[in-house]
């Protein structure tokens, strides 16, 4: 699956407990790949109790000297910034951040790199991304806490991926066509007359309503060929 390609990056993260966070808020939404960057203090108590119960994301941790370990082999780095920046870094908005890993991640490995507590992203890690991520919060208090941003943005990936799940499952089917559509459409009309439950010369609006919720519904032609199955049965019970 592609969430298991995007690597969770924290450089330089100050509190283990922020790490163990992390760790939690990435376990509930599917993501596994945590790697940090001179961690001040790991493993560490602190970081496992706040885990809750996502300590396998901890001891499985990669633990590196520098950010190029970490992004080794990766096709797409973003980083979270607390702050709206300059144009020299392409930024997206978190849903098409959610969506721009996603869609690399099927390829290979893609990372999303979160900043130290106090101080953030430097410039030179900021310069490893090809995009920025920032979280449209309150302009005068904008930065959110370390695993708590990363929450929020393990969220639209999970969402994002979810989406695309079932729009892949919903394209796979071959929704009925215009003329199999038709074709139950005047079958239901005639079966709506057989059985006398409306005047042909009133039908019109009804048969109006009945196209839309079929429509909506998006049947394939096999779901069509029950309801005339239904439709014939009741055709052929009218008294
Ligand atoms: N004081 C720092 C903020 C550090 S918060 C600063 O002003 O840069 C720790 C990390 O959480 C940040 O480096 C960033 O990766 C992430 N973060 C916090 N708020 C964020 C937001 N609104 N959008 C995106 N990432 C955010």
């Amino acid at each position: 699956m592609s969430l298991d390609n995007i690597r969770i990056v924290l450089i330089g993260t100050t509190h283990p407990g922020n790490i163990g966070a992390t760790a939690r808020a990435m376990k509930n939404m599917c993501l596994s790949q945590l790697y940090l960057v001179q961690p001040k203090e790991f493993p560490c108590a602190e970081a496992t109790a706040r885990a809750s119960g996502a300590d396998d994301l901890l001891y499985n941790a990669k633990v590196c000297e520098g950010l190029d370990e970490a992004l080794d082999g990766c096709r797409l780095v973003v980083g979270a910034s607390a702050r709206l920046r300059r144009v020299e870094w392409p930024q997206f908005a978190p849903r098409e951040c959610a969506s721009q890993l996603l869609s690399e991640a099927r390829q290979g490995s893609v990372a999303l790199v979160f900043g130290r507590e106090n101080s953030g992203l430097s410039n030179a890690e900021m310069d490893r991304c090809q995009y920025l991520v920032h979280i449209p919060a309150n302009e005068e208090y904008s930065s959110l806490n370390l695993s708590m941003a990363v929450q929020v943005l393990a969220y639209e990936l999970r969402m994002t991926s979810l989406e695309k799940v079932s729009s892949e499952s919903k394209s796979d089917r071959q929704v009925a066509t215009a003329d199999e559509m038709e074709g139950f459409i005047q079958h239901l009309k005639q079966t709506m007359q057989d059985i006398r439950f409306s005047d042909p010369r009133q039908s019109t609006r009804l048969l109006r309503r009945l196209r839309r919720l079929f429509n909506r519904a998006q049947p394939d032609n096999d779901e069509l060929n029950i309801l005339r199955g239904i439709l014939s049965a009741a055709q052929n019970c009218k008294l």
